[in-house]
């Protein structure tokens, strides 16, 4: 695969945010989105669609409060369809996909067929800090912001600064669930980096656990725009 497709020149980015669960997937892409696209997060449209309560989000509860993964074809189905919407034709982020080897391949050939050059961002942070993180981790359910009840907290406790609905605590926060959540990211996840390497994706690490995210940020979008050496290459046969 070269990334030559017709419109190869100006083939839109997507931003494969990677990393362990907890790592800032979803605070960068938030904060990457105003400039890049749609954040498009299969963990979100997962719960999505267990709140809707219809087939998809009945497969879907069980695993997901057990920390398991949902099926390949369910989250590669997802994203083939987000993909293609008008929203995305300049460029878009990816949040919790792939995470399998599987989806992987899958999300390249979609990739290649409309014309996308992908550029996977590996936020790296010790899991030590990650289980802090989570069990202190609330969201807004109507605005999806996320606060962090030690680094990040809400200006009111327990109420979104944004719109002031009442912040909430994921089930699959809890410290047994993130565990699992882990390990299904070593054993399952983490083999992704080599097959992307293999696959000449470009490819960069960022140290997500020391730096505010305003910082992290400001570290991902030199290194997308190229400055301080990054990989530039598109997806390689
Ligand atoms: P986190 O990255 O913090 O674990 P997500 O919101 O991305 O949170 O995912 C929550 C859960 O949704 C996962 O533990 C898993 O059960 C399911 N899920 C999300 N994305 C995928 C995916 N690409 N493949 C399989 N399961 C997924």
């Amino acid at each position: 695969m070269t990334g030559t497709t017709t419109n190869s020149i100006a083939a839109a980015p997507a931003v494969i945010l990677f990393g362990s669960p907890g790592s800032g997937k979803g605070t960068q892409a938030k904060l990457l989105r105003q400039t890049i696209g749609p954040h498009i997060s299969t963990g979100d449209m997962l719960r999505a669609h267990v709140r809707l309560d219809d087939d998809l989000g009945h497969r879907a509860e069980t695993l997901i409060k057990a920390g398991k993964l949902v099926p390949d074809e369910v989250v590669n189905e997802l994203v083939d369809e987000r993909i293609q919407e008008p929203d995305c034709k300049d460029g878009l982020i990816l949040d919790g996909y792939p995470r399998t080897v599987k989806q992987a391949q899958v999300l390249l050939n979609m990739m290649q067929r409309d014309g996308f050059r992908p550029a996977v961002v590996h936020l790296v942070v010790d899991y030590d800090k990650i289980v802090a993180r989570l069990s202190g981790r609330r969201e807004c359910p109507v605005c999806g912001t996320i606060y962090s009840l030690t680094s990040n907290p809400p200006k009111i406790a327990g109420k979104c600064d944004l719109d002031g609905s009442a912040l909430v605590t994921r089930e699959d926060d809890k410290e047994s669930v993130i565990r699992e959540r882990l390990r299904e990211y070593d054993s399952q996840t983490l083999p992704i980096l080599s097959f992307f390497k293999d696959a000449g994706v470009s490819l960069f690490e960022i140290n997500g656990g020391e730096d505010s995210p305003q910082r992290i940020l400001e570290k991902i979008t030199e290194r997308l725009s190229g400055k301080n050496g990054a990989p530039q290459e598109s997806v390689r046969a």
